[in-house]
């Protein structure tokens, strides 16, 4: 009977030893199994990260060559625009170019040159009047002038590109030089504001004949055919308000040279200085505004689809 015992005991001890070893193995081949599916991972990622690495080096060298295609481009259009210029000079000129005339009466208040002392105060009345106007910078980095294009921008008014330096001798010297300065201005505007406008005043109008001076009389047809190709829209102004034609003009001659001139218009471009010495334009601003509401205009701001005079067009 103890014999009998003792072997079911013992029977009991290998049945339970051979169930033991059968579980140590079978999570040993899991085990097993397991660190190899780690390690095929790990060579997977490895070989991703090598390929994500060559891809960027790649993308790189992309945008460098891009770049380097663009630059060449503008050479190219450049040199062509030189070229077409001096085998006809004058030949495709057209002047007084007019696009996208409303149907209803517009008014657009433009003002050139700021930032300046007095653009917070020009703000301020157009927010009175919940009025909008575009306003044609020029470049300034400092906190101040950064501060205003962005007040101007939030506001909901439109911003321009006026050329960053308004240096005449600079600008007006070759296209070159124009696109230079311009496109400083476009970099300047973006990576402080954020935006990047598409609607440009040249300083003195597309017409202006200052520029003759410093680049013959054929450099506005390449600076304006430049602005075309390069998908900008150029605006210049059927009303002045001539508020730049004394150092100081009187207020109310500002203010009747823009009503008088309005009468018999539907859509208006008018022509304004933001510069911290004219003080008489922000004076006339609230009986501007409030003259040419009563002759029916609505204010509008620019932009490429809307009314549109170009005193000089090449293209
Ligand atoms: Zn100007």
């Amino acid at each position: 009977m103890k014999k009998l015992f003792s072997n079911v005991i013992l029977t009991f001890l290998i049945i339970a030893q051979t169930f033991f070893i059968f579980i140590i193995s079978n999570q040993y081949i899991y085990a097993t199994t397991l660190e190899k599916k780690i390690n095929d991972k790990k060579i997977l990622l490895t070989n991703l990260n090598s390929k994500l690495t060559n891809n960027s080096s790649t993308k790189e060298s992309l945008i460098k060559k891009l770049q380097s295609t663009e630059n060449q481009k503008l050479k190219l259009s450049n040199e062509n625009i030189k070229l077409k210029n001096k085998i006809f000079p004058h030949k495709s000129s057209t002047k007084f170019y007019i696009a996208n005339m409303p149907s209803e009466k517009i008014a657009y208040l433009t003002f050139d040159d700021g930032p300046s002392k007095n653009t917070i105060k020009i703000l301020n009345i157009l927010s009175h009047y919940n009025v909008k106007a575009t306003f044609f910078v020029t470049g300034s980095s400092s906190k101040s002038s950064i501060d205003i294009y962005k007040t101007i921008a939030n506001k909901g008014h439109a911003i321009g590109n006026h050329t960053y330096t308004h240096d005449y001798s600079k600008i007006y010297k070759n296209v070159e030089n124009f696109t230079k300065d311009f496109t400083k201005l476009q970099e300047h505007l973006k990576s402080s504001v954020g935006i990047n406008p598409k609607i440009v005043r040249l300083p003195g109008g597309s017409n202006n004949t200052v520029s003759h001076k410093y680049g013959g009389n054929t450099v506005m047809n390449d600076i304006t055919t430049y602005l075309i190709d390069n998908g900008y829209t150029y605006f210049d102004w059927n009303i002045d308000s001539t508020d730049a034609s004394v150092k100081l003009q009187n207020k109310n001659k500002i203010v009747s040279s823009v009503l008088n001139n309005s009468k018999k218009k539907s859509a208006i471009i008018i022509l304004m200085h933001d510069v911290s010495i004219k003080t008489t334009t922000v004076e006339a601003l609230s009986e501007i505004i409030e003259g040419l509401l009563k002759q029916g205009f609505q204010f509008r701001v620019l932009s490429p689809n809307e009314y549109t005079t170009q005193f000089l067009r090449v293209k």
